[in-house]
């Protein structure tokens, strides 16, 4: 199982802003900074998980993007799901269908697989992922924020 990179932005995003101090929001464009990524990216990622209610935006002085109360206390299972949406981690239908892809239990078994994955992320929160040592690390990434 691997992830979208869609994914990992949006995860990485949400970790930062889960740090960030009442009086310190972030834009986009500096979340993506820090974190590394391309900006362009970063934004349909932010996006996203503004559609999902994970994140909101603030607006003049001093604005940028805020995690939400459910943001913090999101399932990463849950995120997961929602930023991997439904496919499966194999191509059986498409343009060139497999032809086991009705009765195949190689199939049901990844399918399986899968949902195991997802619910080992079930019980993690958002909160969860930035306890020590992973949040003071991200709080030390804001050091080049632009004036
Ligand atoms: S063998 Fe099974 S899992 Fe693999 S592509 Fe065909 S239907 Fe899908």
């Amino acid at each position: 199982m691997r992830l979208t990179k869609f994914t990992d932005l949006a995860l990485r995003a949400v970790m930062r802003l889960a740090v960030s101090e009442q009086d310190d929001f972030l834009t986009t464009r500096e979340v993506a900074e820090v974190m590394g990524v391309p900006a362009t990216h970063m934004a349909k990622a932010v996006t996203r998980l503004q559609h999902l209610g994970v994140l909101e935006a603030r607006r003049g002085r001093g604005g940028g993007l805020e995690l939400t109360g459910l943001g913090r206390q999101a399932s990463v299972g849950w995120l997961v799901r929602e930023l991997e949406g439904e496919g499966e981690v194999v191509t059986c239908e498409g343009d060139t269908p497999c032809p086991l892809r009705g009765a195949c239990r190689l199939r049901r078994a990844l399918r399986d697989a899968q949902e195991a994955f997802y619910a080992a992320l079930d019980p993690i929160t958002v909160a969860d992922l930035v306890t020590s040592p992973t949040g003071p690390v991200l709080v030390g990434l804001t050091g080049h924020r632009p004036d």
